[in-house]
């Protein structure tokens, strides 16, 4: 392999993400996926898509909203499939307290009615009373992003070097950037993989403009439209690190929690059952840290998306701050930030 001023490995969204910004900040890049395509070893490749910061903020940490709200304009400059038409978190009657918490909880959102939801979701029209609307969040569809990021950098003249496994210590580069997900544990100790199980479904008979989140005492569920009569039903998220297909339990509970939101998701024919272990750090939010002349991008949990913009430019700071100037002021350049 030719050296390369810097090294990124693994194309998942962190990889990519960092790619595209160093590009974009001047440096030479080369990106090396082990997988043979594209996602093919990818937990990014099961991501439901959702640039959420603001209800995930009621679950999760305040910095989610600092990092993750520019992500939305950052996605809609990079990727013209960025559908930004905010989302709607609904609950049944009976677990309407659940909505208040969830409210209590967070910012940036509308109380809707009947009459609100049917004409945000001609489709849900008559099955929910309240809702929480938050008008200011986007999605999309992960596939077309990652793809739509590899065209980007190959239309910059970087290749992603697929089927191609690379320990970041034996890369030849000056810095190297380690976006091996779940993979980096070697490194990384702390890591662990959360498992994330999802399912993808078509039926012609369910219209959603935007994610649909429900809240359920034991399985809170979200779906994503992505187009074409396609849905993506999401996520378990299980302290387990077990591989492998679907459970029965798991598949059930996605399922009925799709037919509680709509009956017409009875009839909707399974595309698809996918797992995966997201990488996260014990506080479940996402670090740089420097090994080196390696630097280790991980921890993205479930917001992958979200989050892997403000990653990359951290990582980008980090290295024309701390490791170009000082230690490798003969990095190769194409132009000076
Ligand atoms: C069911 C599910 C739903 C989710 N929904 C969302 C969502 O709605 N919104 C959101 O923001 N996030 C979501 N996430 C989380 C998101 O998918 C992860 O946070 C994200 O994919 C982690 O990205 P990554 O690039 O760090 O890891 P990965 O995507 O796993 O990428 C790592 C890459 O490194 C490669 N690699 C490993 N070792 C080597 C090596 N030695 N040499 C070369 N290449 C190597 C791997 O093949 C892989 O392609 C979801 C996750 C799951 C499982």
């Amino acid at each position: 392999m030719a050296k390369s001023s810097v090294i990124v490995v693994g194309a998942g969204v962190a990889g990519l993400c960092c790619a595209l910004e160093l590009l974009e900040r001047g440096l030479e890049v080369a990106v090396v996926e082990r997988a043979a395509v594209l996602g093919g070893e990818s937990c990014s490749w099961m991501a439901g898509g959702m640039l959420a910061p603001w209800c995930e903020r009621a679950i999760t940490e305040p910095e989610l909203v600092t990092w993750g709200e520019p992500s939305i304009d950052w996605w809609t400059r990079n990727f013209a499939g960025t559908v930004r038409k905010g989302s709607l978190v609904v609950a049944q009657a009976r677990d309407l307290p659940d909505l208040s918490r969830f409210a209590s909880r967070t910012e940036r959102y509308q109380w809707i009615d009947t009459e609100g939801i049917a004409a945000l979701e001609p489709g849900l029209a008559g099955r929910f009373h309240r809702a929480l609307f938050f008008p200011d969040e986007a999605h999309l569809d992960p596939r077309r992003a990652l793809a739509a990021l590899a065209d980007a950098l190959e239309r910059r003249g970087v290749a992603i070097q697929l089927g191609v496994e690379l320990m970041p210590e034996a890369a030849e580069a000056h810095v190297v950037v380690d976006c091996r997900g779940l993979a980096a544990r070697d490194a990384l100790p702390d890591l662990r993989g959360v498992r994330g199980e999802m399912i993808v479904v078509r039926t012609p008979d369910v219209r959603l403009a935007r994610p649909v989140r429900m809240l359920h005492p034991r399985l809170p569920l979200y779906i994503v439209p992505r187009g074409d009569g396609l849905f993506m039903i999401g996520a378990t998220m299980i302290e387990s690190e077990r591989r492998g297909p679907v459970s029965v339990r798991s598949a059930l509970e996605l399922l009925n929690a799709a037919y509680a939101l709509h009956p017409a998701f009875g009839e909707a024919e399974i595309v698809e059952l996918g797992a995966d272990l997201r990488p996260a750090f014990p506080d479940n939010l996402p670090q740089v840290r420097r090994d080196g002349r390696v630097l280790r991008a991980n921890g993205l949990f479930r917001h992958g998306f979200l989050l892997a913009p403000a990653l990359a430019r951290q990582v980008a700071d980090t290295i024309f701050n701390s490791m170009l100037e000082t230690d490798h002021a003969d990095l190769p350049q194409r132009r000076r930030a």
